[in-house]
């Protein structure tokens, strides 16, 4: 209905009165009046009177009427009300727009929707919001990457909701700080600056702590410091949500904008819903990340037992010796190449067999041993292989046990061999003692005889001998002497080797078994004019007392200086000196000799060993330094030589010092 008449003039003072908001404007738009509801809808409020129209009125109402003109091409038709509908994008307000033209100026009218169409918007939005759900269900479906998901979500939501901002925290379970890590609306050196929140600071992080959602409207008005930071960015409504799993803390997610002041009922529902969907599909995305993760190293281990597996088979199948993986019934589960080999089956006839089937007289309760074994294709009479084997239960492979095995066969018929030679060498050696034993036996007593015999010729002072019969008498001592000798040392040597050799220990006075021993071979040595010195003593030095046998100590030093003549050059010098070195006794036998050669020095204390050197011909039996390196040995010393060819020898053994002597 028209309430204005073209020809009257405008009664401000009715319009006034009127609750809807009405603008007056001349031809050029600039306010003429505005009631008291009108003054609302111009940014200068009360005082817009003379200001321009369209520089004063919302942009939704501006651009709504500008066109509608310009469909009368910018003429105000007589006798017309022009209408239009505008929405307010902020507040998602539905206007119904009037214009009247009233003499030369204009009235503006701006109605509230009808309530139809305020009934119609609300299904439109529902429908969007239906929408919008229906998208971020797709994307929280079919995003797996956090950041995409979001960052889809968001531009859906921020053409719906005019959002600015969005800032995805995540609670880091280790310092139990959370951790910004999406955002939109920031650049990157300011999401450096808030990459870190600690429980309970700004909104996020109050979020985080009370786990109960935070909406914040008229931020700018604000003088709270926990929204210090959104305010920086001039924002105006925030919401916060924390993102749950079954009551678990996950994050937070938070939406922003400077476009407007709040948030309504059914946005902020709608924004809940998103949140809570997000927490879903981040909880997935973790789960399944984790399960990559576990596949991963699940698939890593595998490779490597692979790789051991792989490794241990070489071993076995490389294995020297058999070896038969067997179950605790006995059944034999796997056998290496040496197993097929030594027991002369194939792989097919030695697995899935029970063991008895092959190694039929093993117990295996014995957990090593040896085991002759049947042949399959061995010859009745052939006896088979006789194995030696161990069974190892403990090698981490529970219920499995170890059977490992070799072929001793012809280790057993070398060692066989080896004895039945042994105790045919042994037997030699004892025939060839026995018949020595025997032999020096029997010639001592006939050379007893003939000694005695020369002597009384030697020495019959009736019928005395002339010089050629004495001389020959002579020669026939000297023979029969040394073959005595000879026969007793063998005798001698007999008894130490098999031990039946037994020696009289007493305190034997040295200088005497030395002098002794040097009237002993004075004839040997005289015959080349060979001196022996001893050592002068000097007037402190006291006699030497020695624990030992008086015999064998005689005996030894008759052999050692015996040698010193026979391997020395007529007119040459034996030197015998001592030294008392602790507990002992060092007596050294010093020739200019031939010498001996160091890779003899050992071999020349063996029985019968002789160098053999023709040039010199010197004769020996090879017996009499065995006996001195054994009688030393018994009476606990010890013997040894120093020499080089050529250079003389100086042979020494010890003997232990008599107690007494120690003392004085
Ligand atoms: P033999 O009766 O041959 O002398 P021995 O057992 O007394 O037997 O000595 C073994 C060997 O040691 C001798 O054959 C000789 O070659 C060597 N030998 C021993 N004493 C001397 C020495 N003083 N100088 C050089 N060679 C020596």
């Amino acid at each position: 209905m028209n309430i204005f008449n073209n020809n009257l003039t405008i009664p401000y003072g009715l319009l006034e009165e009127l609750p809807d908001p009405l603008l007056v404007f001349d031809q050029d738009f600039r306010i003429l009046f505005t009631n008291e509801a009108g003054k609302k809808w111009v940014k200068s409020l009360g005082d817009a009177a003379g200001l321009n129209l369209w520089e004063e009125i919302p942009s939704f109402l501006r651009e709504g009427l500008q066109t509608k003109l310009r469909s009368f091409n910018n003429q105000f038709p007589e006798q017309q009300v022009i209408e239009c509908d505008v929405v307010d994008p902020l507040n998602r307000e539905n206007y119904k727009v009037k214009l009247y033209l009233s003499g030369r100026d204009i009235i503006l009218q701006i109605c509230e929707a009808s309530s139809e169409q305020v009934i119609e918007r609300k299904i439109l939005e529902n429908h969007e919001q239906l929408l919008i759900l229906q998208e971020a269900a797709h994307h929280i479906i079919y995003q797996e990457e956090p950041k995409a998901l979001l960052d889809s979500l968001f531009s859906e939501l921020s053409d719906y909701l005019n959002l600015e901002v969005y800032f995805n925290y995540i609670l880091d379970q280790e310092t139990q700080h959370i951790r910004l890590m999406n955002y939109s609306g920031i650049d990157e050196e300011t999401a450096e600056e808030l990459e870190w929140l600690k429980l309970g600071e700004a909104v996020c992080g109050k979020v985080a702590e009370s786990k109960q959602k935070l909406i914040i409207e008229n931020i700018q008005q604000s003088s709270d410091p926990a929204v210090s930071i959104v305010k920086k960015f001039g924002i105006e409504v925030y919401a916060c949500h924390p993102l749950l799993f079954y009551g678990r803390l996950i994050g937070t997610l938070s939406f922003g904008t400077s476009k407007r002041t709040s948030f309504s009922a059914k946005e902020l529902e709608l924004l809940e819903t998103v949140s809570n969907q997000v927490a879903a599909a981040f909880e997935r995305t973790f789960l399944i990340s984790e399960l990559r993760n576990k596949n991963q190293e699940l698939e890593q281990n595998y490779n490597k037992l692979l790789r051991n597996e792989k490794k241990y088979k070489n071993i076995f199948d490389g294995a020297m010796d058999g070896i038969l993986l067997m179950d605790q019934t006995g059944l034999v589960l796997d056998a290496n190449y040496s197993a097929c080999t030594i027991l002369d089956l194939t792989y097919n006839e030695l697995v899935s067999q029970p063991y008895q089937s092959v190694i039929d007289i093993l117990r295996l309760d014995t957990t090593n041993g040896e085991v002759w074994v049947r042949q399959k294709k061995g010859t009745p009479q052939s006896p088979g292989k006789l194995l030696e084997y161990s069974i190892n239960n403990d090698h981490g492979f529970p219920g499995v046990m170890l059977f490992i095995f070799r072929d001793t066969t012809t280790k057993r018929m070398m060692i066989n061999t080896l004895s039945e030679a042994k105790e045919l060498a042994e037997k030699t050696s004892r025939s060839k003692s026995e018949f020595l034993a025997m032999m020096s036996h029997q010639l001592r007593t006939p050379l007893n005889t003939m000694l005695g015999y020369i002597q009384i010729l030697a020495e019959d002072d009736t019928n005395p001998l002339n010089n050629i019969q004495n001389a020959r008498v002579t020669k026939m001592l000297d023979s029969c002497n040394r073959l005595i000798r000879l026969t007793n040392e063998i005798l001698d040597h007999l008894n130490l080797e098999n031990g039946t050799q037994t020696l009289k220990l007493e305190c034997v006075n040295l200088d005497n078994s030395l002098e002794e021993a040097i009237q002993g071979i004075q004839s040997v040595a005289s015959e080349k004019s060979i001196q022996i010195k001893v050592e002068e003593k000097s007037g402190s030095d006291r006699q030497l007392f020695v624990e030992a046998d008086a015999f064998r100590v005689k005996q030894i030093l008759i052999n050692i200086l015996n040698n010193a003549v026979k391997y020395s050059p007529a007119e040459g010098n034996v030197e015998i000196c001592h030294k008392v070195v602790g507990d002992f006794v060092r007596i050294t036998v010093k020739d200019y000799g031939i010498g001996i050669s160091e890779e003899y020095h050992k071999a020349i204390f063996e029985p019968f060993f002789r160098i053999y050197d023709p040039y010199f011909n010197i004769e020996g039996t090879g017996i009499g330094l065995t006996l001195v390196k054994n009688f030393v040995i018994l009476m606990g010393g010890k013997v040894g030589v120093r020499s080089q060819p050529h250079q003389g020898s100086q042979f020494w053994f010890t003997l232990r010092l008599k107690k007494e002597t120690l003392k004085h």
